[in-house]
């Protein structure tokens, strides 16, 4: 069965989106740990938690995705911006010890100037002075658009930050449709060239999740701004044809389409409706 959800608030907690989950008829969610632009993360209340578990359970909710807060920028050259996206991180991941087994997404952040070499330095220099064996979450490089001076944007660049990592193991990929689109990846004409490509730099055993968006911008636009399904360049059948490729297929996928709740219910309908009619075949 497909695992598909959508970006959520996570204002009123975890069993709050939980619900709101299997409302819309989705069996994973993602949320922000704390305010996408910064501050402090509100406290977690084990209360909320355990119901949360217990529901989840119950509702057939599978692994879910933790999206660090925009403002982290583990290779600011401000050592304020640094120090935040430390604590940040450290933080977060000790709140997800919580809910053990899940992924942590975050973006690898913009060298503003500094260079590749350095931003890669800065970043991997952060996961390794975090990670710990006994954390119990997965955390995630988002591909990015390559907008400005943003790291992540190609395939080498998150490779080679995985590889500075010492406990790669606890390291893997998210990608972006959006993203990689924008970044001149054309998985419109060439998704299996470009999963070659991902296999061969990055190994698809690291991809652990997929922000299904379209785009508002055509390839290598590097722009950043998502789209509904079928109203950007990408388009309703390649992005079909990402939920149901054999490679693909059983990954968690997660909208962040410009949406409320009933047009995210009605793109996992449609993606749903999609995937059974391809497993029929
Ligand atoms: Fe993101
Ligand atoms: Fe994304
Ligand atoms: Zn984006």
């Amino acid at each position: 069965m497909l695992t598909i959800g959508c970006h959520l608030s996570s204002s009123k907690g975890y069993l709050a989106m939980g619900k709101t989950a299997v409302s819309i008829d989705a069996n994973t969610f993602q949320f922000f740990t704390r305010n996408p632009r910064g501050g402090n993360a509100k406290a977690i209340e084990p209360q909320d938690v355990t119901a949360y578990l217990s529901y989840a359970a119950e509702h057939g909710i599978r692994r879910i995705l933790a999206h660090a807060p925009y403002t982290l920028n583990a290779c600011s050259a401000d050592e304020a911006v640094r120090d935040f996206a430390y604590r940040a991180m450290k933080e977060d991941l000790e709140r997800m010890e919580y809910t053990p087994g899940n992924c942590y997404n975050f973006h690898p952040g913009s060298h503003v100037g500094q260079g590749t070499e350095t931003g890669i330095t800065l970043i991997s220099r952060l996961l390794n002075s975090i990670l710990t064996p006994d954390h119990h979450t997965t955390v995630l490089l988002e591909t990015m658009a390559g907008k400005g001076s943003e790291i992540g944007g190609r395939f080498e660049e998150l490779r080679e930050i995985l590889d500075r990592v010492k406990l790669t193991d606890k390291m893997g990929v998210c990608l972006d449709t959006c993203h990689v689109w924008d970044g001149g990846y054309d998985i419109v004409n060439h998704l299996d060239e470009v999963l070659t490509e991902f296999d061969r730099i990055i190994g698809l055993d690291r991809l652990k999740a997929i922000h299904l968006n379209d785009s508002k911008n055509p390839l290598g636009a590097h722009k950043d701004r998502h789209a509904r399904i079928g109203e950007g360049y990408i388009g309703t059948e390649a992005l079909v044809r990402v939920v149901t490729h054999p490679a693909l297929k059983n990954l968690p996928f997660y909208l962040e389409t410009p949406n409320e709740l009933d047009g995210y219910a009605r793109e996992i309908a449609l993606m749903r409706e999609q995937a059974k009619d391809s497993a029929n075949l």
